[in-house]
């Protein structure tokens, strides 16, 4: 049963072109050198859509990608890249008033409460509220049933954070990690055909895995096919993609990528 995934977005927290940025990728004419905040849509033959992280372009995102109804969204962290379009959940849920279950880490839980409070709690506002489940994803490692499908996920560093990694069978989705532990390496070798994971720039970088990085987290997973995401304005889509062996590419927003059995 392969699986369907499309890029949302490729691009770091600042999103690409920069504000107020001149460089040439800024002001590059090549689509694919526009990139918005990092997110991926799976979906596995005629299931339920689900969407890891919800960024400042969600709607946008949904829009372009013709996803009309969504009721699974995994997040990795809550930095704000990842979460800041939360509140696009609640135009979901106004047109399909079904809940919308949303899987993160179980500290992170009063975190996103506390920032999307008015989703959670009477305010007194009679406009209402959306159905928006919290649900705690498996404290270090584990594996949890979403829209029929088992996702396991690990913690990842990230700085002085972690982020959550997920696998959906044969692919994964890692973004804003600096490594991978070797439990998540020694678990997942040989298990991917494809990854999506972040490389951000060429130079290293304090809470980031680089792209040099990346490559040899794709390497010693064994990861048949590399996606290289969450970029920022230093890469060049064209330009940089010739740099990258053969089995690996940068990822583009709107990018779909088929995943085999
Ligand atoms: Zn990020
Ligand atoms: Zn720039
Ligand atoms: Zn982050």
């Amino acid at each position: 049963m392969p699986l369907k995934v499309t890029i949302l977005g490729s691009g770091t927290s600042t999103g690409v072109p920069v504000l107020g940025c001149s460089c040439a990728v800024c002001k590059s004419k090549n689509p694919k050198n526009e990139r918005w905040r990092a997110s991926i849509a799976v979906k596995h033959n005629d299931g339920p859509t689900i969407v890891v992280d919800t960024g400042p372009e969600f709607r946008l995102q949904l829009l372009r990608a013709n996803i009309s109804s969504l009721q699974h969204v995994l997040y990795t962290h809550l930095h704000a890249d990842h979460c800041h379009g939360f509140d696009d959940l609640r135009g979901l849920y106004f047109n399909s008033e079904k809940p919308i279950h949303c899987w993160l880490h179980p500290q992170l839980i009063p975190e996103l409460k506390q920032r999307f409070h008015y989703a959670f709690e009477d305010t007194g506002y009679l406009g209402g509220r959306p159905d928006i489940r919290l649900n705690p994803l498996p404290r270090v490692q584990g594996t949890t049933i979403i829209a029929d499908l088992d996702v396991e996920t690990f913690l990842a560093p990230h700085g002085n954070a972690v982020t959550n990694v997920f696998r959906f069978g044969r692919f994964a989705y890692a973004t804003d990690f600096k490594s991978l532990t070797e439990e998540n390496i020694t678990a997942w070798r040989g298990k991917i055909h494809t990854m999506v994971a972040s490389g951000l720039r060429w130079r290293p970088h304090k809470t980031h895995s680089c792209i040099d990085e990346t490559l040899d987290v794709f390497k010693r997973l064994h990861v048949e096919r590399g996606i290289i995401t969450h970029l920022n304005h230093e890469i060049d889509f064209d330009v940089d993609s010739r740099k990258l062996p053969s089995d690996v590419e940068l990822a583009f927003d709107g990018l779909e990528v088929i995943v085999p059995d």
